[in-house]
């Protein structure tokens, strides 16, 4: 098991490899990018692919990082979720589904904050 958090990218996934869980390793190689443009990884000794945002807020989502990242910040600003709903679209059981997978992912989500979000035209004029 791992102790501390880590890129999906940095170890095997797979319980039954031998380099399961192996931190440093440099067990996986960088096996193209999903649709969504996310980077997948494959582990060299079992061949099973991961995509990088596994074990995050992110994974397995319909909207993009950046849609969810914008609701998140939103709902910190404490603007109301039928308010999000309103102006995004975006169910209010999903925004719940967001924020309860945040709050344990909430390291994904600070770095993605402190990287690449930049609020664009239209939530500006929104606020
Ligand atoms: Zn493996």
């Amino acid at each position: 098991m791992v102790s501390s958090v880590v890129p999906a990218g940095s170890f095997c996934w797979n319980p039954a490899c031998s380099q399961y869980g192996l931190v440093g390793q440099k067990t996986l190689r960088k096996f193209g990018v999903t649709r969504k443009g996310v980077q997948r990884w494959q582990c060299k000794t079992c061949q099973k692919v991961v995509v990088a945002t596994k074990g995050t807020v992110f994974y397995g989502r319909h909207h993009t990082p950046e849609t969810i990242v914008e609701c998140l910040a939103l709902a910190a600003e404490r603007i109301s979720l039928a308010a999000i709903h309103r102006t995004k679209g975006i169910k209010e059981e999903t925004l719940t589904a967001w924020m309860q997978a945040a709050a344990t992912h909430y390291e994904a989500v600070e770095a993605r904050l402190l990287t690449g979000y930049q609020p664009g035209c239209v939530q500006m004029d929104a606020l």
